[in-house]
């Protein structure tokens, strides 16, 4: 495609009123105008707004640099990235994105190694700023003077048409930013827009670039990716696209080693999109844990065999899985734990009689443990009626709970009491 000049539609073509815009972000604009500045809202809120939907949040871009933001917000600014330096600005207790225009001069403080971009903080004019970004749907300005959208490079039209496509060439701009692959897939599975063929054939023809993105980066861009909605499509997508075999290698194929396994995670994945649509809280360490369990069921049994108990067996084998996964991802601590805990969890399901059924119960991963319990119910006749089992002690009071589980102990008599003569 070819880069157009600019095009601006006004609110009778666009639609969007000042309304639509966050006070906070308006607040923030307003002040960068106050001083001379330029300041538009950039990205994804125009995006999703073109297309009917309500922005979670307002990237603002601007011509101020990152020391002039920070001179008019003082200590409502932060100046953080090296990467990408970009100020985050506080305004009653939001945070915004405020970034200045990217330039295109080939001096100054970009780094790009074998067309990779290690970093970018060459700053220049709005134009340019357009055609350094990802889509040509995430390149469009609003501007809250004049109430138009500021176009220059098709994002309008092909918002219109339903197509995502990069601007410029797809095999460079991945190359220069393979994570870009990944937010292909977000946007087509999260708004519908759908990606151009040679969007397409580029990340077929350069889906092992992914390898290079730094393994913190990426696993956000998963989380991201797999809260977007509809994780479904996304992991279809991810498939289809083969990038999952170069972040999960080993988890992949013993996914696909078994049925079960499969629809484990599309269970696990539809559950996902159905809590974020009814506004409940999701967590990674529940997709984690699904993607994950696979292969460490596999390592865990190969252990028992070799002579470790189950608890043992299953600690050893989360071990394994995390070292195995930290070359493709850096899974945080946290999530980690969150992880072992679901896991450790399902071997002390089986156990329904004595004290450790509270203590199951009471332990604090116990509800996500419990949903995995049940998303695994068509693993095995067992696993079902476990699942019903659990279900069914929640239901009851804790002196029903007890005869449950301490079957053969008499249940405790107090004497009556005496009435008072
Ligand atoms: P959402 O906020 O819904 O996730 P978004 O498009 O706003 O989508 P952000 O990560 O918030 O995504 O980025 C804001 C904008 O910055 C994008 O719309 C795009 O213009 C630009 N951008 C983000 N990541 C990249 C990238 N890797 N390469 C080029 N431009 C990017
Ligand atoms: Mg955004």
């Amino acid at each position: 495609m070819t880069i157009s000049n600019l095009q601006t539609y006004n609110q009778s073509q666009h639609g969007i009123s000042c309304e639509d815009i966050f006070p906070s972000a308006r607040a923030i604009m307003t002040k960068l105008l106050d001083h001379n500045y330029k300041a538009y809202i950039v990205g994804g809120a125009v995006r999703d707004l073109l297309l009917g939907q309500h922005p979670k949040d307002f990237d603002i871009a601007t011509d101020a640099t990152p020391e002039q933001i920070k001179n008019i917000f003082q200590n409502k600014c932060r100046l953080i990235g090296r990467r990408f330096r970009l100020a985050h600005v506080y305004h009653n207790r939001e945070m915004y994105e405020v970034a200045t225009f990217r330039g295109v001069a080939q001096e100054g403080d970009r780094v790009i190694n074998k067309g990779h971009i290690l970093r970018d903080n060459v700053f220049g004019e709005i134009d340019q700023d357009a055609i350094r970004r990802d889509f040509t749907c995430n390149a469009l300005y609003f501007d809250i003077e004049n109430n138009n959208v500021l176009d220059f490079c098709g994002g309008f039209d092909d918002i219109n048409k339903n197509k995502l496509q990069f601007i410029g060439e797809a095999p460079k701009r991945i190359v220069e930013d393979p994570v870009r692959m990944i937010r292909a897939i977000r946007f087509q599975a999260k708004l519908g827009l759908i990606m151009t063929d040679d969007l397409c054939q580029a990340i077929q023809n350069y889906h092992n670039t992914i390898e290079t993105v730094s393994v913190a980066r990426l696993f956000d861009e998963l989380v991201k990716l797999f809260h977007c909605g509809n994780a479904f499509k996304a992991f279809e997508l991810m498939n289809e696209l083969n990038l999952f075999k170069h972040i999960f290698p080993q988890a992949i194929k013993a996914i696909n080693g078994h049925k079960n396994n499969v629809t484990l995670i599309h269970n696990a994945l539809k559950s996902t999109d159905s809590r974020i649509k009814q506004n409940k809280s999701v967590t990674p360490i529940f997709l984690f844990a699904c993607f994950l369990w696979p292969l460490a069921l596999e390592k865990s049994k190969k252990l028992q065999q070799k002579g470790s108990n189950q608890y043992e067996a299953m600690n050893k084998a989360a071990n394994e899985v995390f070292a195995i996964s930290r070359k493709q991802l850096a899974i945080p601590k946290i999530i980690q734990i969150g992880i072992r805990n679901i896991w450790l969890l399902q071997n002390r399901f089986n156990f329904t009689r004595g004290k450790k059924v509270f203590f199951t119960l009471d332990h604090q991963r116990f509800r996500a443990a419990y949903d995995f319990l049940l998303l695994r119910k068509h693993e095995s006749i067992e696993i079902k009626e476990l699942g019903d089992w659990w279900t069914n002690i929640q239901t009851l009071s804790k002196n029903k709970q007890r005869d449950m589980v301490f079957p053969n102990k008499k249940p405790s008599k107090k004497p009556p009491k005496k009435k008072a003569h």
